[in-house]
């Protein structure tokens, strides 16, 4: 089995749009701390999986296939300007109350330990939401909130902002 860092996307990954959505490749701006952060991950031998609700496709804001291509041209992106590479990516297309895999359910989270073996009490979830935490605990993961969300439930680690979470997760994952 593989242990794996999970990270929510808007807010973690790129910067949040705020109460809209990313609806095209051009509105996509790589958060600067995020490259370090999946270099130290992916260095200490946890895979790194994207896992984002993007309801924008059920509000007709966007296609899944806009969805789909901004993913594959930051992955493109990530291995091209930084040597770097994610396992995978989850993204939940649908509505509120309407799927098991919206965020704060662990659908993706499970639906990934599935096809990739992963070891869940050994991974962790990222994110910026309590969503985020939410979906972590229920999948059996450590979490990590970032920013001054309010927490609906306890994230096991919590840090202001990106940097001082680029500070700190070597140190967290090699503690295991
Ligand atoms: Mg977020």
């Amino acid at each position: 089995m593989i242990r794996c860092v999970f990270f929510d996307r808007d807010g973690i990954v790129n910067q949040s749009p705020g109460p809209g959505y990313v609806e095209r490749w051009e509105d996509f701006h790589l958060m600067p701390e995020f490259p370090a952060i999946l270099r130290n991950v992916s260095r200490l031998g946890f895979a790194a999986i994207l896992i984002t609700n993007q309801r924008g496709v059920a509000l007709g804001k966007m296609t899944a296939a806009a969805v789909e291509d901004i993913h594959r041209r930051f992955r493109r992106a990530l291995k091209d300007e930084y040597g770097l590479e994610i396992l995978d990516v989850f993204y939940c297309p649908h509505d509120k109350n309407e799927c098991e895999c919206r965020k704060p359910k662990p659908g993706m989270l499970l639906e990934a330990a599935r096809r990739h073996n992963i070891n869940l009490a050994e991974s962790w979830m990222i994110g910026d939401s309590p969503k985020d935490v939410e979906a972590g605990k229920a999948a059996g993961c450590r979490t990590i909130l970032v920013g001054d969300a309010e927490a609906t439930a306890p994230p096991d680690y919590r840090f202001a902002n990106m940097a001082a979470l680029a500070s700190a997760i070597a140190k967290l994952l090699e503690a295991g």
